[in-house]
């Protein structure tokens, strides 16, 4: 069956924050033009079907001139199914009451803003265009014109973050009332102004606390966590980045997207240039079995509710639990693994440390 869900990725950005790490470059008029035809080029040979969710992300979607982003929305709308969820990242900033309208007409009807803290001094560190105030009156536009599934980003583990500043940040972020919050710690990557500048991550135990204080206080304020950095009062999870998590197939397209069509998992260019020169694809991944249960594990035991074994079993013909006992057992006895004969997932502590339960099953 073809993949219900497609990703749109906009690498344009106002300013480029100093932790960035996705692909992306600064906004210029002229190659944004050229970038919007060559999307549609991309787009219209992929040969996308119906689909259930959408998804436009960047970069920053928002940050595009209204008639191009009015040509990216109307790209997408006749791919969507009734009663699909169709997803724009925006920035607080670049979120005008036109962009908002033209969603509106476009039958999008989730936004994803990045707020990512309170604090005017760590918005600046990070290099962020906009003031917590900025996102706040970017929230109550959004609601005035009609949008109700509101997420919103914060990121946490910041450089000398205080538990009393992650708590004004916790507090600011429930202050926005909206149903979906993302949290994410900072990851300072090799090639990135921090990384450049030699700012560090924070160690292991201060992030597993500031995490811990973020999941009891959003769980506290009727939050349910249903993926490791994401939380959602109940019916608002994110259907689109679900499918991610449980490995299931989706188109991907623009400059650095990726996606998993027919079995194939590709990457595109991060090359502007290569790009727009018609040449999005980097690789293609052929799957292997192994590295299709690799993948499966990864995204699936990030979710709350982990994988049902039944589903494992459709997927690979095998069941999880023979092939895997050995390596099972001695998490399920440290209490990290929860195996109830119906599914698999972490407990609380071991999504805590999932990357060391993922190599231990793996
Ligand atoms: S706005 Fe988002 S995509 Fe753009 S540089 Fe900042 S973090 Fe990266």
């Amino acid at each position: 069956m073809p993949p219900r869900a497609v990703y749109v990725h906009i690498p344009f950005c106002e300013r480029l924050c100093g932790y960035c790490d996705f692909p992306k470059v600064l906004f210029n008029a002229k190659w944004a033009f050229s970038y919007v035809k060559a999307l549609r080029e991309e787009f219209e040979a992929g040969n996308v079907g119906e689909v259930d969710t959408a998804y436009i992300g960047g970069g920053t979607p928002t940050s595009l001139p209204d008639p191009l982003f009015e040509e990216v929305l109307r790209m997408v709308e006749p791919h969507l199914a009734p009663a699909s969820e169709f997803t724009v990242e925006a920035n607080p900033e670049s979120l005008s009451r036109s962009k908002l309208e033209a969603m509106r007409r476009h039958h999008v009807n989730r936004l994803s803003i990045g707020v990512e803290s309170a604090h005017g001094k760590y918005l600046s560190l990070m290099g962020r265009k906009h003031t917590f105030a900025d996102a706040v009156e970017a929230v109550g536009l959004a609601r005035k014109s009609g949008f109700s599934n509101i997420n919103c980003d914060l990121i946490y583990a910041l450089p000398r973050e205080s538990a009393k500043e992650l708590d004004e940040d916790i507090a600011a972020l429930l202050s926005l009332d909206v149903p979906h919050l993302s949290a994410y710690c900072l990851s300072i990557h090799k090639g990135t102004p921090f990384f450049n500048r030699g700012l560090v991550e924070a160690d292991n135990d201060l992030a597993a606390d500031q995490y811990e204080r973020i999941l009891a206080a959003f769980r506290g304020a009727g939050y349910d966590r249903y993926e490791v950095s994401n939380f959602a009062r109940r019916g608002f999870e994110s259907r689109h980045n679900v499918i991610y998590w449980r490995d299931e197939e989706y188109y991907g397209f623009g400059m650095g997207a990726s996606g998993y069509v027919d079995g194939v998992r590709y990457d595109n260019t991060r090359s502007l240039g290569l790009y727009l020169g018609g040449h999005p694809r980097m690789k293609d991944e052929k799957i292997t079995p192994e590295s299709d249960l690799t993948y499966f594990l990864l995204t699936n035991l990030r979710l709350e509710k982990g994988f049902e074994l039944a589903r494992f079993e459709r997927r690979f013909g095998f069941p999880f639990l023979p092939k895997y006992k050995e390596k099972v057992a001695p998490l399920v006895k440290e209490g990290l693994l929860l195996v109830d004969g119906m599914s698999v997932r972490c407990s609380d502590r071991g999504l805590l440390i999932l990357d060391q339960i993922l190599l231990d099953l793996i």
